[in-house]
């Protein structure tokens, strides 16, 4: 019987899969990842469609695309500026956490964990936790959006392979997987340079 590292990513099959394939893999250690140190986490958004983009552009902001209450805004992407409408992003919230030989759930009546833990800064233990989230995403070579400038996204990880979004929407994609490093090629009978 597979432990819950192995299957934690099952729960979000569905949206995994509406990933590139190139960052499916690394979607699915980066939750395996997190579950072997007991944070389970899930995906909460994958692949949007730019109407759904839209919905959450406008949020916080007037018909002109003004802020006009900060304090709502989700998203500085306009619809087609998102790298999640080109499936390379994925955002994850934190779907319980292992103590003591029980699991507690963001839901449960005695939740380790503090209401503010998935959006937009986490503070306190859910603080120390995404920065756990967050170095295993990194492990698995993905940017986290916790690094942006301006709107700490915490729950966003996604892979340009050194791409822009307007690279993308002019047709580029990423040809490598997350992690790799670019530079020099090797021999593939040789390691890796160090
Ligand atoms: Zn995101």
């Amino acid at each position: 019987m597979p432990g819950p590292e192995f299957t934690q990513w099952q729960k979000s099959a569905g949206k995994i899969a509406t990933l590139d394939p190139l960052i499916q893999l690394a979607c699915k250690d980066h939750i395996a990842r997190c579950a072997l140190e007991g944070i389970y986490v899930m995906v909460t958004e994958a692949r949007r469609d730019s109407a759904y983009q839209a919905t959450l552009y406008a949020k916080g902001r007037d018909a002109a695309g003004k802020v006009v209450d900060r304090s709502k805004v989700v998203t500085n992407a306009p619809p087609g500026w998102s790298v999640h409408e080109f499936g390379f992003a994925y955002d994850l919230a934190i779907d319980g956490v292992s103590e003591e030989g029980k699991v507690y759930g963001l839901s449960a009546q005695d939740s380790l964990i503090d209401a503010k833990v998935t959006w937009p800064n986490p503070t306190g233990k859910g603080l120390a936790l995404w920065r756990r989230v967050v170095a295993r995403g990194e492990a698995v070579g993905m940017q986290s959006g916790s690094t942006f400038p301006g709107l700490a996204d915490w729950p966003h990880f996604q892979w340009l392979d050194g791409l822009k979004v307007s690279d993308l929407r002019a047709g580029k994609r990423p040809v490598n997987p997350p992690g790799w490093g670019g530079g020099e090629e090797f021999p593939l009978d040789k390691d890796p340079p160090k």
